[in-house]
């Protein structure tokens, strides 16, 4: 039996599907970067951790990976907007292509703050990959270069994504249907 319920839990994508597309997309980055010049991969915490893990190992190219931590003030149903940096780069990205991993953009208010943040550093330029993408919450707009599904606007755990902190351990994406997932 699984720690959580699966009767509440209902998969979206599991994990062969995720990394086929963690492939193609690693495929895609490695083709757009090829002979560029240097490219960081920037985690952003802390929901995309196996993401950019397994998206990293199919770029073919001698990326460097780099982490920053990023939180949202007030509940997640009403996004402020005031985005917090918990945890900054490591290094500075001057000079470099940076290629920011997040998890999920939903009304894109942190990737507009991570963008404008990210542009002060005067890196060679931005792109953002994002596992998932629900467009019908956009309130700025923010170009996705690199988006893995896009998805309706329902509220997605695991591989990352937490529910009250905990599901980020999931090997795939689900829905919570019902009642709490974890028992
Ligand atoms: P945005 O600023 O684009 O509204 O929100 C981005 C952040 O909100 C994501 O990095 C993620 O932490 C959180 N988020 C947005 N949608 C979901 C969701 O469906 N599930 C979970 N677990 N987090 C979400």
């Amino acid at each position: 039996m699984p720690f959580y319920d699966p009767k509440h839990l209902e998969v979206m994508y599991d994990a062969a599907t995720i990394e086929a597309r963690n492939r193609e997309l690693g495929a895609q980055i490695t083709a757009d970067y090829r002979g560029r010049g240097e490219l960081v991969l920037v985690g952003v915490l802390r929901g995309s951790f196996p993401f950019i893990a397994d998206l990293c190992r199919f770029i073919d190219l001698p990326v460097e990976v780099d982490f920053l931590g990023l939180s949202s003030y007030g509940s997640r149903a009403e996004s402020s907007g005031i985005v917090r940096m918990t945890q900054d780069l490591s290094e500075p990205v001057k000079g470099k292509h940076v290629l920011v991993v997040e998890d999920i953009v939903d009304t894109g208010l942190t990737m507009k703050y991570l963008l404008a943040n990210l542009q002060t550093r005067e890196p060679a330029s931005v792109r953002i990959a994002s596992l998932l993408h629900k467009p019908e919450g956009m309130k700025v707009e923010v170009p996705i270069d690199y988006v893995g599904f896009t998805i309706p606007n329902r509220f997605v755990v695991g591989y990352g994504l937490d529910f009250a902190g905990k599901l980020r351990n999931l090997p795939f994406i689900g829905v919570v249907v019902g009642d709490k997932p974890i028992p």
